[in-house]
């Protein structure tokens, strides 16, 4: 709070000085009014391990970093606890949706819908507000890019399931300038299978099925650099670019050794830096969304190796948004989930207590990194839970998101910065 005051140019007298921390403290008011108070965030970069809570977090660092380590999403300074609980009819435990419109639009609502309210009434998103303030914008994501939680920061939609309907808004309403992951089935019509083929071995239910036109056609007609491979991804230059790398998710979420496969053609580091390089050519900032989907996919299936393979490659787009951060100290990072997903537990090895069978029986036993131990992941339900969710943040502004919150809150920090 201290460096915020600090940031307060004009020669005020310590009321209003005292007046100005109040304010930044206060979620519901947000910034001060006429910029004297407001944080010098430029860039926001927000990341979902969609799925993830802090068992997840706790297996990959046991994984990844062991006994003494800390993942890099872990060792930012500020670290806050979510709750996630949609307002939903029916529902107790949010889904993917109402938790990423809570994000982007500071309003609890129900399972399913993608940034409207409990009436089904559109609801202003930050990825358009903060494009309407002059910013760039971006999502990545190893999902769809129609996705719920990417959808909710750039759509409106009282069902999630209408992702052409959100393609069609992106290129017409929100417009991010950069779209990076799978989903392209739902920019192409029936019978048009786009770079990648319909009904290939590995699922045969993906296809083409988008009914608002060859979307891909009006992207590049509006501008947009399409791409569908690595090497022409790594080659795009500046602008608005769209890259669509698998027909749905960008890996098959199955039980082990049931044709699981985490193996994106574009790793979601590789997009998130190549989104980086691209919107931070804009003067007014940016506002870049990234989400590893497969943490929440493979623990819906109890998977835990796949589940702790997804959260290593998270780790690795988290290191590379703090690398980002690190050298432009106006980026804000935030690091959360949108739920908890497969109520799993770290747990000794130990054959007597074991709670499961088939696909919710325990996974590994899995190696303590630079130790001889070893742990198991245990499952309570291949469904959401609802645990709260840790955040952390890394950059000005950071020491906000600490406490406990509703998961609304982070619109109400993140508001004003992108708006301003
Ligand atoms: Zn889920």
């Amino acid at each position: 709070m201290v460096r915020d005051v600090r940031r307060v140019t004009a020669p005020i007298v310590t009321g209003v000085l005292a007046a100005a921390g109040l304010v930044l403290a206060n979620p519901l008011t947000g910034a001060a009014p006429h910029g004297s108070g407001r944080p010098a965030v430029r860039n926001v970069i927000f990341i979902n391990g969609d799925g993830m809570a802090a068992a997840h977090r706790e297996a990959a660092r046991l994984y990844y970093a062991g006994l003494d380590g800390q993942l890099t999403m872990d060792t930012f300074p500020s670290s806050g606890q979510l709750t996630t609980s949609p307002d939903d009819p029916e529902d107790v435990v949010t889904d993917s949706a109402a938790g990423a419109s809570a994000w982007a639009t500071g309003v609890r609502t129900y399972n399913g819908a993608i940034s409207v309210d409990p009436a089904g009434k559109a609801l202003p998103t930050l990825g358009a507000q903060a494009k309407a303030a002059g910013k760039a914008t971006g999502l990545v994501t190893t999902a769809q890019v129609t996705d719920a939680s990417p959808a909710a920061f750039f759509a409106n939609a009282t069902d999630r399931a209408v992702q052409d309907d959100i393609a069609r808004q992106y290129l017409q309403v929100s417009k991010p300038d950069v779209i990076l992951g799978g989903g392209e089935d739902w920019w192409l019509p029936a019978g048009s299978p786009g770079a990648y083929p319909d009904q290939p071995a590995e699922d045969p239910t993906e296809g083409s099925r988008g009914t608002k036109g060859d979307l891909i056609a009006q992207a590049r007609a509006d501008g947009y650099r399409y791409v569908s491979t690595p090497a022409q991804l790594a080659a795009a230059g500046p602008g608005k670019l769209l890259g669509l790398f698998a027909n749905q998710e960008m890996f098959q979420q199955r039980p082990e050794g049931q044709g699981d496969k985490y193996d994106p053609v574009v790793s979601l580091a590789t997009m998130a830096r190549k989104a980086l390089d691209t919107l931070a050519t804009d003067r007014d900032g940016f506002f870049l969304l990234i989400e590893e989907e497969g943490v929440d996919e493979f623990a819906h299936n109890n998977n835990g190796a796949r589940t702790l393979q997804a959260m290593g490659e998270l780790e690795k787009a988290v290191t590379v948004a703090r690398d980002y951060a690190a050298r432009h100290r106006d980026t804000l990072v935030v690091v959360t989930g949108d739920h908890e997903t497969g109520g799993l537990a770290v747990e000794e090895v130990n054959a007597a207590d074991e709670s499961g069978d088939g696909t919710s029986a325990e996974d590994g036993p899995f190696p303590v990194k630079g130790s001889t131990f070893r742990f198991v992941i245990d499952w309570t339900t291949t469904a959401h839970t609802g645990q709260d969710v840790p955040i952390t943040a890394y950059g000005p502004l950071a020491d906000r998101f600490t406490g406990k919150h509703p998961n609304t809150f982070v619109y109400d920090v993140l508001k004003p910065v992108l708006t301003r």
